[in-house]
C-alpha cells in the first residue's frame, strides 16, 4: 500500500511545533503534526509569560493550538511517537506508533520539522517529583514571580548554580543554594554569592519535607532540616531526538540540533524548531517564535527561493 504523503510532517505538538503547523497552513502546505502529547511543563497548572495567555493552563495552550492548526482543511494533528524518520524516494519516510488509541503513523513527506523538545532528569533526591510544578520549578523567569520575597531552595548538581542563584536574587533574598553533595560551586562564586546574603549547602539532601500541599523544608543526610518554602531545581535535559539516530545530521556536544539562524539542520528537507536546537530549554513563546521561523523558511524553500546556507551555523 502507498504510504500518504504530506508537503510536510512537523514531529512534536509544543509550541515550537504547532506555531510552525500554524503557519504552514495558512501558507497552504498540507501538514501532520506528530505529538506523542507529553507536555515537557505539564507538571505545572500555569503557564506563565505568554503574551495574552498568563496564567492558562499548559494543556489548554496546546488545546487552543491543535484548534488553530486543524482549523485548516489542509492541516492534520495526530497524537502518535515518532520512532523512526529515514530517507526515502521522495523526501522523507515517517513512522509513529499511536499514543491515546490513536492509529500507527507511517507517511511520506517532502519536508520534516523536529519539534520534539527535551527530557528532564531532576536531582536525585526521593520527593522531588512531587513537588516538580508546585513548589520546586526549573523555569526562573516562569516561575520566580510566585515565589518573590519567600525563603527558597535552589537544588542542582551541575556547575552553573552560581549563576542561575545570581538571577533568583531579583526575586527574594532568601536564597540557599544546595549542590546535594554533587553540584560544584567554586569559592570565588561562594564569596559572591556570601555578598548577596546567599548561603551555600554542600552536604547531600535526605530528602524534602512536607506533604504535597506543603513543602516546609529541606532535610539533609545528618538529619538536619532547613526550613525552605520553595525553590527551584535545575534538571539536566537531554533532547528527545532517539528516532532521527538514522539521519545523518549535525549535532552540539549536548545532542541538539544545529542549524542555522532559520532552523535549517545540515540535511535539505529536515529543519528543526524550539527546545530541540541549542541552548535548549527556555519559553513558551520563544519556542513558539521559533517555530514560526522555521515555517516562514521551509515555505520559501519548497517554493524553491534562494538558500542561503552560509548564514551562521548554531
Ligand atoms: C515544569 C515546567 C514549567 C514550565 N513553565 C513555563 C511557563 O510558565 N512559561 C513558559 O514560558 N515556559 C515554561 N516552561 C518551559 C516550556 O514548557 C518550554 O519552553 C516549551 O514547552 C518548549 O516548547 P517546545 O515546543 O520546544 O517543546 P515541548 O513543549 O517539550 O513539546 C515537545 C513535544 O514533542 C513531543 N515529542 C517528544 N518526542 C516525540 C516523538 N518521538 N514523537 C512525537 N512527539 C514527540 C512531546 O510529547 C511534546 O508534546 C516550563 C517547563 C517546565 C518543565
Amino acid at each position: 500500500m502507498t504510504a500518504e504523503t504530506f508537503e510536510v510532517v512537523v514531529i512534536g505538538g509544543g509550541p515550537a511545533g504547532l506555531s510552525a503547523a500554524l503557519n504552514l497552513v495558512r501558507a497552504r502546505r498540507r501538514v501532520l503534526v506528530v505529538d506523542a502529547n507529553r507536555p515537557r511543563n505539564a507538571a505545572t497548572l500555569k503557564a506563565r509569560g505568554f503574551l495574552t495567555r498568563d496564567g492558562i493552563s499548559p494543556l489548554e495552550l496546546r488545546k487552543l493550538g491543535r484548534e488553530e492548526v486543524e482549523a485548516y482543511p489542509n492541516g492534520e494533528v495526530t497524537f502518535a511517537h515518532a520512532q523512526s524518520v529515514v530517507v526515502a524516494p521522495n523526501g522523507f519516510r515517517i513512522r509513529a506508533s499511536g499514543v491515546r488509541g490513536a492509529a500507527d503513523v507511517d507517511v511520506i513527506a517532502q519536508v520534516v520539522v523536529i519539534a520534539t523538545g527535551v527530557s528532564e532528569t531532576l536531582p536525585a533526591v526521593p520527593s522531588i517529583r512531587a513537588h516538580y510544578g508546585t513548589h520546586l520549578h526549573s523555569c526562573i523567569e516562569c516561575d520566580g514571580y510566585e515565589k518573590a520575597d519567600t525563603p527558597l531552595a535552589l537544588i542542582g548538581e551541575t556547575n552553573d548554580l552560581a549563576e542561575r542563584a545570581l538571577l533568583l536574587t531579583q526575586w527574594t533574598s532568601d536564597l540557599i543554594v544546595f549542590t546535594n553533595a554533587v553540584g560544584t560551586v567554586t569559592d570565588d562564586e561562594e564569596r559572591t554569592l556570601a555578598r548577596l546574603g546567599v548561603r551555600v549547602e554542600r552536604r547531600a539532601i535526605d530528602d524534602l519535607v512536607g506533604e504535597r500541599a506543603t513543602l516546609t523544608g529541606v532535610r539533609l543526610i545528618d538529619g538536619t532540616v532547613i526550613d525552605r518554602v520553595g525553590g527551584f531545581v535545575r534538571p539536566e535535559w537531554t533532547p528527545s531526538l532517539a528516532f532521527v539516530d538514522g539521519l545523518d545530521l549535525d549535532r552540539d556536544e549536548d545532542g541538539f540540533l544545529l542549524t542555522d539562524a532559520n532552523g535549517r539542520t545540515s540535511l535539505p528537507g529536515v529543519y528543526a524548531a524550539g527546545e530541540s536546537t541549542p541552548p535548549g530549554p527556555q519559553q513558551l513563546i520563544v519556542a513558539a517564535g521559533s517555530g514560526a521561523v522555521v515555517a516562514a523558511a521551509v515555505n520559501r524553500d519548497l517554493i524553491g527561493l534562494t538558500v542561503d546556507r552560509s548564514d551562521p551555523v548554531l
